[in-house]
């Protein structure tokens, strides 16, 4: 089913008696599969509002990521939250859509400072599951009375609702990046200089580690200003060896691209995890994982590729935060949950707000587990 309009979307699922999969692009790959019809969101596409002087973009839910990022570059704005192309790491195609983006609450690099896909989320649009047309928040910061629906649907995976309209809050591209780059691996040194960073004055805006290259520092901004805290953090980060300082802007972006999209795990045999956790925790996580990783978010997000069938998340034992199985073979899916199970009251409530939000349990039914 491929509706074409607001209207026609809720008359769908008004008559609705059975399981339907929300999908924009489909680049993600599907959790465990359960027998359901298939609704996809990308015929309502196209950019609705955008006003760059008011840093504010309204866009239709089914329109790709590529064309808004195409719509706001022509203006040197961008969105924040750095979303990602994942297709190369889950080896999926299909155009990634803003629905998909704003239903898995996406994040890059980026989200030390800017916030994730939610902290830009202005307003939203969606059809509930009995096919009411829900309008929550509007086009600037600060329009919420009553719940917060907007930041509820982000991250919500399809389950709530199908979103229709997007309001998001844009911002400049910056005029120059810089990379300070030092050629450190042990995972306790790491962490130490990423910590030193982010606790620096020189506003970072990403702090990350590539196996291939080491410790990575992103800073932004006007080219004088890049220069001046490049170099300032350079003498701070000097304890920890030798930093190289990359002002080449394309280099830059290939650096971070690698990042955001776990490029070394691409090509790579194994299942891939991204877990959360408290950075000072990440050395002994890291030990107890025993596998290739890379981090990120100044090593409270760590990427791992494990062996297939390997459980990591009771194998790395409690720990502060949680693990997400992002690309995992079939039968690792068949066993394992996608996200980390929920403490049993969250759970009840998220169970609660299903019910309310999708009475008839049509809904990508399975998709959390
Ligand atoms: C566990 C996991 C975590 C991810 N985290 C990130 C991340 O942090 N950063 C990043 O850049 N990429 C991330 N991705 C990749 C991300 O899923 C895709 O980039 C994005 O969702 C693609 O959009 P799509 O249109 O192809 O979505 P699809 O693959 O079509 O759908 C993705 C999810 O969004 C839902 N959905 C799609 N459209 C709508 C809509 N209109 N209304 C309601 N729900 C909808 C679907 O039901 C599905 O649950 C993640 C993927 C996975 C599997």
């Amino acid at each position: 089913m491929k509706p074409q309009s607001e209207t026609e979307l809720a008359e769908l699922i008004r008559e609705a008696n059975g399981p339907l999969r929300v999908h924009g692009g489909g680049t993600r790959p599907v959790g465990r599969p359960a027998a359901a019809t298939p609704l996809d969101i990308s015929g309502l596409s196209g950019i609705t509002l955008y006003e760059p002087g008011a840093l504010t973009l309204v866009v239709a839910a089914g329109t790709s990521l590529a064309e808004v990022e195409a719509a706001l570059a022509a203006e040197g704005q961008r969105l924040a939250f750095e979303p990602a192309d994942w297709r190369g790491l889950l080896g999926t195609s299909g155009e990634p859509t803003i629905g998909g983006m704003v239903a898995a609450n996406i994040s890059g690099p980026r989200r030390i400072q800017a916030g994730a896909c939610r902290d830009a989320l202005l307003g939203v649009r969606f059809v509930d599951g009995t096919g009411a047309v829900v309008k929550n928040g509007g086009r600037v910061m600060k329009n919420v009375t009553g719940y917060d629906l907007v930041k509820l649907m982000a991250g919500s995976w399809g389950t709530l609702g199908v979103l229709t309209e997007v309001a998001l809050k844009v911002l400049p591209a910056p005029e120059a990046t810089a990379t300070l780059i030092l050629n450190i691996h042990p995972v306790k040194d790491v962490v130490a200089a990423l910590s030193a960073a982010l606790g620096s004055p020189f506003d970072v805006t990403g702090a990350a580690y590539l196996p291939d290259t080491g410790v990575l520092v992103r800073i932004e901004g006007f080219s004088g200003s890049v220069t001046y805290r490049a170099g300032r953090l350079a003498e701070t980060l000097g304890r920890f060896g030798p930093v190289e300082i990359d002002h080449e802007p394309a280099h830059n972006f290939e650096l971070w691209r690698r990042v955001a999209t776990a490029a070394p795990f691409h090509n790579e045999p194994g299942n891939v995890w991204r877990i959360s956790v408290k950075p000072s925790d990440a050395p002994g996580i890291v030990a107890r994982l025993g596998c290739p990783v890379m981090l990120d978010w100044g090593g409270g997000l760590i990427w791992a590729l494990a062996a297939q069938g390997r459980d990591v998340r009771s194998e790395i034992g409690p720990f502060e935060g949680h693990a997400t199985l992002v690309r995992a073979d079939g039968a690792t899916r068949a066993k394992l949950s996608v996200f980390h199970p929920e403490p049993a009251p969250i759970a009840a409530i998220s169970a609660g707000l299903r019910e309310r939000f999708d009475p008839k349990g049509i809904f990508n039914p399975g998709i959390m587990g």
